[in-house]
């Protein structure tokens, strides 16, 4: 027999996660069917890495690297793809958990290439090792076809579902010395303030708790019976007949066996590059599909506090995060993170404590200048690791990118420069590093072939077939995606459960 769901949810992240908590709070007798690729990690379903202890995370991390399942990343360089040169540049990117999609693409003369662009297969996507950097968007970076009070509805939502804690300007302790100084040099009229980054952790008996995906969906097994999350199982394709998707493909991983499952509602959460890609091997093909990617250019270097800003001088609160953030605003197109490591929760592994004490990393991110050219092809012919249609990426950089990095490298300096002293001059990473592939199933206002899908995520001529991810945002932005990301999916799915509960 046909297995029958309500919603059928291809993809475990923060995006797939958001609509299956959204819709089972407000239908709890919903089916809902959420298969993902990868496997499922030992312990509590999609909890954070950084919550573990060592030698979990270690062992969670090797689970989710795909074709690279089992090689530790950082320490086997050469393994990890045919060839790879440990020189490469990208080499303090190569993260773990992640596998590459392409680290040694074929470039056309104009191209620069994404060759640090990685994936994660495993429950919980992304989000069980995102660093939870969570900013909202601001002035240009916002979806101008949505409401002002609806978009911040959603991020409001979004920061309850992600755990986001904030915090108040001015501070505390070192992070507010560093934080007065970055106001000092950066804001002015018109800019974005200055600010903290706000994170999703939260602090108990003075321990850093990272927010997971599992915090996302929350009990979700408990209040809705009909939720099942089914892993090591491959979304093929998306069933469409007569201009609505009705259901799809499954393959299961360990038996490579193919089964229908039929859906009233089917949402496409498979990351940037695959959300696209599993629509093209549906038939699903806009003109903008996989057109328009975009990340954001990243800026980084090492430094080192000077006197002025002694941790010892300063009372440091150990809740205190000690992450500076100067946000996005239109006549910067660009976010800064000064991030003290002596207050930052992750570990870096450094034994010298007096030099870690007054190390601190400088991250700059710029925005794309958005070309429909960058696109990530689909072959028709070649596969992938996972039998998916082989992608291909094109990417360049246009004057005003040009400009943008130098002025990233201009603003790593000045940053540093306040606090102390840079121990290495700011380079950009490989592209693909930010790990925020978005533009690529964009939304839009109108079906006039510049998008994907309209605002609340439905596939433009696909009925009841909606995406998710960092892929659907259509603007040009420098803030971290996943917050945003989890608010439209947000709104996407308040849409769906009214569909269902009209129905019901
Ligand atoms: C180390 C690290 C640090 C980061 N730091 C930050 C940060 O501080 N702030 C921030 O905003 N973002 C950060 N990110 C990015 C953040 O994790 C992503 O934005 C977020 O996870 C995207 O959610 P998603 O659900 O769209 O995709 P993902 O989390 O990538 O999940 C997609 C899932 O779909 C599955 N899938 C793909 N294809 C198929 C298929 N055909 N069938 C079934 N399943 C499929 C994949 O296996 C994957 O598990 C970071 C990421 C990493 C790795």
């Amino acid at each position: 027999m046909t297995e029958q769901v309500d919603v059928l949810i291809i993809g475990s992240g923060p995006a797939g996660s958001t609509y299956a908590r959204t819709i089972g709070d407000a239908v709890p007798t919903a089916r809902i069917l959420m298969v993902e690729v990868g496997p499922h990690i030992p312990g509590v379903r999609g909890a954070h890495t950084q919550n573990m202890s060592e030698e979990a995370r270690v062992a969670a991390q090797l689970l989710t690297q795909g074709p690279e399942t089992g090689v530790e990343r950082a320490k086997a360089l050469a393994d990890i793809a045919d060839g790879l040169d440990p020189s490469l540049e990208f080499r303090q990117t190569i993260l773990p958990g992640l596998f590459f999609l392409d680290p040694r693409p074929k470039l056309a003369e104009d191209e620069v290439g994404l060759s640090a662009a990685s994936m994660a297969s495993g429950v919980g996507g992304m989000g069980i090792h995102w660093g939870t950097s969570s900013p909202r968007p601001h002035q240009s970076e916002r979806i101008p076809f949505i409401p002002a009070d609806e978009l911040d509805a959603a991020l409001d939502h979004a920061e309850q579902l992600l755990g986001v804690t904030k915090w108040d300007v001015p501070g505390t302790g070192l992070a507010e010395a560093i934080r007065r100084e970055m106001a000092d040099e950066f804001d002015g009229p018109g800019l974005t303030p200055v600010g903290f980054m706000p994170s999703a952790i939260q602090w108990k008996d003075g321990q850093a708790h990272f927010s997971g995906t599992g915090v996302i969906l929350g009990d979700l097994e408990a209040t809705v019976p009909g939720f099942e999350l089914r892993a090591e199982t491959l979304a093929k394709r998306v069933v469409v007949e007569d201009g609505v998707a009705v259901g799809a493909i499954l393959e299961d991983r360990g038996t490579g066996d193919l089964r229908e499952v039929r859906a009233r509602h089917v949402v496409v959460c498979a990351d940037g590059l695959r959300t696209p890609q599993v629509l093209f091997a549906s038939g699903v093909r806009p003109a903008a599909l996989g057109h328009h990617l975009n990340e954001h250019f990243q800026v980084g270097a090492f430094g080192y506090l000077n006197d002025a800003f002694d941790p010892e001088r300063h009372d440091s609160d150990p809740e205190r995060l000690g992450y500076v953030l100067v946000p996005f605003s239109d006549a910067r197109p660009m976010q800064g993170g000064i991030i003290a490591m002596m207050n930052s929760p992750y570990s870096l592994g450094i034994d010298d404590e007096a030099l870690a004490s007054r190390l601190v990393a400088f991250a700059w991110y710029g925005a794309k200048d958005i070309q429909f050219r960058d696109r990530v092809e689909f072959s028709e012919t070649e596969t992938d690791f996972y039998g998916m249609p082989k992608m291909t990426v094109h990417y360049s950089h246009t004057d005003q990118d040009l400009r943008t990095i130098q002025r990233l490298k201009e603003n790593a300096r000045r940053s540093a420069d306040r606090i102390g002293a840079l121990a290495e001059e700011p380079e950009l990473a490989a592209g693909g590093s930010s790990l925020h592939y978005q533009g690529t199933v964009r939304m839009g206002a109108a079906d006039d072939g510049a998008s994907v899908c309209d605002q609340y995520l439905k596939v433009w001529g696909v009925d009841n077939l909606y995406v998710g991810g960092n892929g659907v945002i259509p603007t040009s932005t420098a803030a971290n995606p996943t917050l945003t990301t989890v608010a439209l999916a947000w709104r996407a799915a308040t849409r769906i459960a009214a569909r269902l509960l009209d129905r019901t």
